[in-house]
């Protein structure tokens, strides 16, 4: 996607040969039009796939998982990385850990939200090591309901997630692929 490319070569800044900040439009500020851009990208690439519910991991996913919903016309679920005082109901819950924190969190959803026979778009903002998708796939999967795909907004492809979810049978859009953030640059994959 030309758009998403432009700004993370514009503004993302390369914090390691492992690490890409883009808290300029993504992760701390946010652009809107990118990302009603994005979750129109992610709702036609899925059109056909008879999604009924966006599920996304705070903070990060809600921003292009809430267009993507927006657009298709389901529900967005979040799943919390705290236990929330207030989700007293039945709860699904997967350890996750975190790429960035280097610490595992407890990722919860609520039974009530993601029900047995529902199609689930999983999105997020990056695809590192995979960790963050296959817990929420997990979650997805306890319930009887279905992963019908997988949308990212920027794959890291020189880290093995992608290739993970791709062997585990998931289909998994990204909308900017980077091939490497050596010598201080974002290198986009072909
Ligand atoms: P994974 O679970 O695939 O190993 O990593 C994906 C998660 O870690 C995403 O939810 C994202 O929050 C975070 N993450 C991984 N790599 C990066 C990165 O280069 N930059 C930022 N900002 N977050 C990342």
């Amino acid at each position: 996607m030309q758009l998403l490319m432009n700004k993370i070569a514009e503004e993302g800044i390369v914090l390691s040969d492992q690490v890409l900040k883009v808290d300029a439009f993504l992760n701390h500020q946010v652009d809107p039009e990118l990302m009603l851009a994005v979750g129109k990208e992610f709702a036609g690439r899925f059109a056909e796939a008879g999604i009924t519910k966006v599920l996304t991991l705070e903070s990060s996913g809600i921003a292009p998982a809430v267009m993507t919903a927006l657009t298709l016309g389901v529900p967005l679920i979040f799943a919390r990385k705290r236990k929330s005082l207030t989700l007293t109901e039945d709860i699904l819950v997967e350890k996750v850990y975190s790429f960035t924190k280097q610490e595992t969190n407890e990722v919860t959803v609520s039974k009530k939200f993601l029900l047995p026979g529902d199609r689930v778009l999983v999105i997020d903002d990056f695809l590192a090591r995979g960790e963050a998708a296959t817990g929420l796939a997990r979650i997805v999967e306890k319930v009887g309901a279905e992963v019908a795909g997988i949308g990212i907004v920027i794959e890291k492809s020189f880290q093995d997630g992608a290739r993970k979810l791709a062997e585990a049978g998931y289909r998994v859009e990204s909308l900017a692929r980077i091939a490497s953030l050596g010598e201080g640059r974002v290198t986009f994959a072909e």
